[in-house]
């Protein structure tokens, strides 16, 4: 947090803020994995996430100018100090609208925070369709990864507890599928691994380009065009996919329990687990090893 390591108790921001009052902020959700060996702490796709964190920062006006490099050494200044050998790493830098109201004379901050991750693969879990909406580009883009985003997710997490979901996912204005709380929808349909563009209401997944980069390898067709809620109720297999989910399989879709065995899904959430671990290079996964203190 500006620019130095900051103890939790110590990081604070102002209850005036424009982060606070307006909810002014942008960030990431970036993961460290730990080599299969043991060897070392990888950042999965940090280039793609900074680029990420621009662009939502310029969509939103907060101004944001360090250039990579400088991004990449925070990161690595705090993982330093917070990685234990049994557990991953997920980081979450934020930037903040400190100073400044409705745009003008906005100063902003980047803070990273981090938290450990157990290395498990995510369990099969049972999905539903939210009321609640991604809402069109003109009101809340879905392509800014704004916490006002996830003020809808969390209205559609609310409402999938009480009918016993561990995820929901949200159609766009026109009822098609946009994407989960906090992962994208990628269905299996015919053979073809089928996922909705931006332009339907999620977010640029860097997942789902790492899948498409290992269905090609794979030898998998890959598509990205709208999916209908009746389309995807009656695939042959769902999963979601983002940085903190990884592939995550969805058992059930509302009602419907999904076939238990999807080689075709299986086939891709191997290769991507063996690729983020190191086990196999593959030039679509971006691994940046944390270099010891005094390289
Ligand atoms: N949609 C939302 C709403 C998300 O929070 C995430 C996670 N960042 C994703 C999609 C997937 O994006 P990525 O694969 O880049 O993590």
């Amino acid at each position: 947090m500006n620019g130095r390591l900051t103890r939790w108790e110590d990081a604070n921001i102002h209850v005036t803020s424009e982060a606070l009052i307006r909810g002014m902020s942008v960030f990431e959700g970036i993961k460290g994995y730990w080599r299969h060996d043991g060897s070392e702490l990888c950042v999965l796709a940090l280039r793609e996430h900074y680029e990420r964190l621009t662009r939502s920062a310029l969509l939103q006006h907060l101004p944001f100018s360090m250039a990579y490099e400088e991004f990449r050494d925070a990161c690595f200044l705090l993982i330093r100090k917070l990685m234990v050998k049994d557990r991953d790493l997920w980081l979450r830098p934020t930037i903040f609208a400190v100073e400044g109201q409705w745009g003008e004379f906005t100063v902003t901050d980047l803070v990273i925070t981090s938290y450990h991750q157990d290395k498990k693969r995510p369990a099969p879990m049972d999905v539903g369709f939210s009321t609640w909406q991604r809402p069109a580009d003109t009101a809340l883009s879905a392509r800014i990864k704004s916490p006002a985003n996830y003020q809808i997710g969390r209205l559609a997490r609310i409402e999938g507890r009480r009918q016993g979901f561990a995820d929901m996912i949200l159609l766009n204005p026109a009822g098609r599928i946009a994407e989960a709380t906090g992962s994208c929808v990628l269905m299996v349909r015919n053979g073809r691994v089928v996922t909705p563009p931006p332009h339907e209401g999620c977010l640029e997944s860097i997942t789902v380009n790492i899948v498409e980069g290992l269905c090609a390898s794979l030898g998998i067709p890959f598509e990205r065009r709208p999916i209908e809620r009746t389309e995807l109720a009656v695939s042959d297999g769902v999963c979601l996919a983002g940085t903190l989910m990884e592939l995550g399989r969805v058992r059930k879709l509302e009602a419907r329990t999904l076939p238990e065995s999807m080689p075709i899904l299986e086939r891709i959430a191997d290769e991507f687990w063996a690729c983020v671990r190191g086990e196999r290079p593959h030039l679509g996964v971006h691994l940046t090893p944390v270099p010891a203190p005094d390289t």
